[in-house]
């Protein structure tokens, strides 16, 4: 397969990510062991919003700050991407990040920035995804999220 499949249940909501973009993903979890890292999902929608594919990644901006169990991504030149991006029809469309050597389930504080992102008219976004890597070399592990603004947040499961 190309494309890993995350999804609930019932389907109601779908993300792709594709082979390629995880690899990616996976180098950038290399480099910055035993710190976290993280960046933003750019994609774009299937009608109704019920099919997310994941179609590139912003790493983590420069005044992004890390250490083995926090990560805070930084917003430097992240507007400027965005809004080139838009012209492109890809938008933002969630978070991802790096749990070094540890599940990829979410923490408390994953849900509060995830929340605050749905909320936020800023991000236009509001079923934000949150992928978290976990693990590390030969033994990754992931998780997805989806945060629909003002309900409970929804665990996808790998297909
Ligand atoms: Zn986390």
């Amino acid at each position: 397969m190309n494309n890993l499949i995350f999804t609930e249940s019932n389907e109601r909501f779908k993300v792709s990510i594709p082979n390629k973009l995880l690899n990616e993903v996976q180098g950038l979890c290399e480099l910055s062991f035993p710190n976290e890292t993280g960046g933003i999902l750019i994609g774009s929608y299937s009608e109704e919003f019920k099919y997310a594919n994941v179609s590139e990644i912003i790493v983590a901006p420069s005044d992004s700050r890390s250490g083995p169990t926090w990560f805070l991504r930084g917003k430097n030149g992240v507007k400027r991407k965005l809004d080139r991006l838009w012209f492109r029809k890809k938008y933002y469309i969630g978070e991802w990040h790096y749990h070094p050597d540890c599940s990829s389930k979410l923490s408390s504080q994953d849900i509060k920035q995830m929340v605050n992102i749905s909320n936020n008219e800023n991000y236009k976004c509001p079923e934000p995804i949150l992928l978290i890597v976990g693990g590390k070399s030969n033994s990754w592990e992931y998780s997805t999220y989806v945060f629909p603004k003002g309900k409970a947040f929804v665990q996808l499961n790998n297909e």
